[in-house]
């Protein structure tokens, strides 16, 4: 029997790659497929199944099977980049379509939202993350056609219930998406909890070494709307390149480890930092005192994720400095990567931002917890 059809843990699963042994020279890793383009044979059909690269690529497979698995999805598809998967769910509704998506989410993704999805036609509206009541409100009164999530939500970590959120848009009629990328498929699933779509940015945890820019997507179901997101793939023409898909697969193969890892070095980090006289406040989910607290635990499994954010009683310019005296974290944006990063979001998001000058962010990595702590102490003192 093949190896993914036993039914294997997760752990396994990625760490194996799937388990699948290449033919013919039955090699462990699988190839990279570089060809462009595909022979016909002499009766113009396509006997290897493929015809070009940007339909497919067969590098593409072993990634997209695993993401589908670990999601307990029926398929996955990689594309070049996260904010290419997330525009491409949106672009698949068609101008004139509803959507809701929370206030606070991933800034890049927002102000694509705002400034060229808004205009083309979709029409957007934000919801409080946190508040079901909210979103059903909005929901019942605009019956949109998708629900956009995004939990643990950048970068103060807001918590959305998808289970309650997808109630909502089976009584509406709507398509739930989840931007699952700071969970990962580890800590949340959800399409068990009633998602159509995951979004993942799979340069953050999927990949997890800061090599390499992609995006994926997941489905419940191989439907009509699915169809139509292959079609934006291919005809878009936003895919990926073979060595990324092939990088992607072999970072996955360590996710369960990293993501263990980050999980635990950041609820340690979490719990000796709060209540600390320099800090307003500790944002990480696995606390008791954040307002997500209860629903993190009712539907993250393992851990809370490697990311939060600290907010500095004295301001914006101390929390610049703060950032400024660190030594181990690296001064960098982006996330979810072996290495801890820090970063002061306001000035990278820029003008119009929703995040508070006084926070800084930290993807918290796999290093060693004390030497992640006293960096942390040593800056704030
Ligand atoms: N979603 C989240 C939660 C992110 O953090 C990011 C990037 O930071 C994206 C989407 C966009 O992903 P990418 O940078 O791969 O386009």
């Amino acid at each position: 029997m093949k190896p993914d059809k036993l039914k294997l843990h997760a752990e396994t699963l990625a760490a194996q790659g799937l388990g699948r042994i290449a033919e013919p020279y039955r090699d462990i890793v699988p190839p990279v497929y570089v060809s462009t383009t595909y022979e016909r044979g002499a009766d113009g059909a396509f006997p290897g199944g493929r015809t070009y690269s940007r339909a497919d690529n067969p590098t593409y497979d072993q990634a997209e099977q695993l993401i589908a698995t670990l999601e307990g999805a029926t398929a996955a598809m990689l594309l070049a980049s996260g904010e290419a998967a997330a525009a491409a769910v949106f672009q698949a509704l068609g101008p004139g379509a509803g959507v809701l998506a929370p206030r606070n989410m991933y800034w890049a993704l927002r102000k694509w939202l705002l400034d060229f999805a808004a205009p083309w036609g979709l029409a957007v509206e934000f919801y409080e993350n946190a508040s079901i009541d909210d979103l059903a409100a909005k929901a019942r009164a605009r019956r949109p056609r998708l629900i956009w999530i995004e939990t643990p939500a950048n970068p103060t970590w807001d918590i959305t219930d998808i289970a309650a959120a997808s109630a909502i848009a089976r009584e509406v009629g709507a398509i739930v998406a989840v931007d699952s990328t700071v969970a990962t498929p580890l800590l949340t699933q959800p399409i068990a909890l009633g998602a159509q779509i995951v979004m993942h940015s799979a340069t953050k945890y999927l990949n997890g070494h800061s090599d390499v820019v992609a995006g994926a997507l997941a489905t419940a179901k191989d439907n009509e709307f699915w169809q139509r997101l292959r079609y934006i793939r291919g005809s878009g023409g936003a895919v990926l390149g073979p060595l990324e898909a092939w990088l992607l697969l072999r970072g996955m193969r360590t996710l369960h480890l990293r993501v263990d890892a980050a999980s635990r070095n950041a609820h340690a980090i979490a719990l000796r930092l709060q209540g600390h006289h320099k800090l307003s406040h500790v944002l990480y989910p696995g606390l008791p005192s954040h307002p997500g607290h209860a629903i993190a635990v009712k539907q993250m499994t393992g851990g809370f994720g490697g990311m939060m954010s600290l907010r500095l009683k004295a301001g914006e310019d101390a929390t610049k400095i703060f950032t400024a005296k660190l030594r181990v974290f690296k001064r960098a944006t982006s996330l979810g990567s072996v290495e801890s990063l820090a970063e002061h979001r306001a000035s990278v998001e820029g003008p119009g931002t929703q995040c508070p000058v006084d926070l800084v962010r930290l993807s918290i990595g796999v290093e060693h917890l004390d030497d992640l702590i006293e960096d942390i102490e040593q800056a704030l003192s």
